[in-house]
């Protein structure tokens, strides 16, 4: 199946022509001429890419950006942001919300071709829906449920979010910094012990067969998932 593009620009002619050379190199192509129908657009099954124009109506792409990036379920979805400004700052700005990647404009075609690959090729291609497994404990994103050798555990949104990072991300060591950004998302404001909290609340949740202790400390770095 070929590979779907979301094209959000709010610039008719060349939102069609983005649409156009997709078709052209075997894309399927979608289109948003602003904020609120890109979103609407952003559903399962999810966009493979997104190309996002910085200036829209109904808001801006670096908010969008912040947005997708921000959600369990739609950061993994690459982002070149398209921008008119040659401006440092603004393309810092992209890349500081989560953005892949960003073109200036005007762009030719194949300058747009090349990002992409490039982007598609560093993107690591873990399904989001993928139920987990390690040593009888079991997570399923789709149902949301976490259980352990057949019996369902209960558990916090936060706990749940952390412990599917920890069993994509396994055997590395992430700080609490690296751990904020990662399950609540860049930009919000929450203190480090925040994680500390959660961390003893998910060690809890997941204690009576053991597996709490792959949620191991590593001292003045921070936590890291292994079995080992
Ligand atoms: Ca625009």
């Amino acid at each position: 199946m070929s590979r779907k593009i979301l094209i959000v620009e709010d610039e008719a002619p060349i939102r069609e022509m983005l649409s156009f050379v997709m078709e052209q190199h075997g894309y399927q192509a979608m289109e948003a001429g602003d904020f609120h129908s890109a979103l609407d657009k952003i559903v399962e099954p999810f966009p493979d890419m997104i190309l996002l124009d910085w200036m829209l109506p109904g808001g801006s792409g670096i908010q969008l950006a912040k947005q997708l990036k921000s959600d369990d379920f739609t950061r993994n979805i690459p982002i070149i942001m398209l921008t008119a400004r040659g401006e440092e700052e603004d393309k810092i700005k992209g890349l500081e919300v989560g953005a892949d990647d960003y073109i200036t404009k005007p762009f030719s075609p194949k300058e747009l071709m090349a990002r992409m690959r490039a982007v598609f090729r560093r993107v690591v291609p873990t399904s989001l829906d993928e139920p987990l497994e390690l040593e009888g404990l079991k997570l399923d994103p789709v149902s949301h449920r976490v259980s352990c050798n057949g019996a369902s555990i209960d558990m916090g949104p936060t706990e749940f979010r952390l412990l599917h990072f920890f069993m994509t991300h396994p055997e590395r060591v992430y700080s609490r910094e690296q751990l904020l950004d990662h399950v609540w998302g860049t930009n919000v404001y929450v203190e480090d012990r925040t994680v500390d909290v959660h961390i003893r609340r998910l060690r809890k949740a997941i204690a009576e067969h053991g597996h709490d202790r792959y949620v191991q400390t590593v001292r003045g770095v921070g936590y890291r998932f292994s079995s080992r």
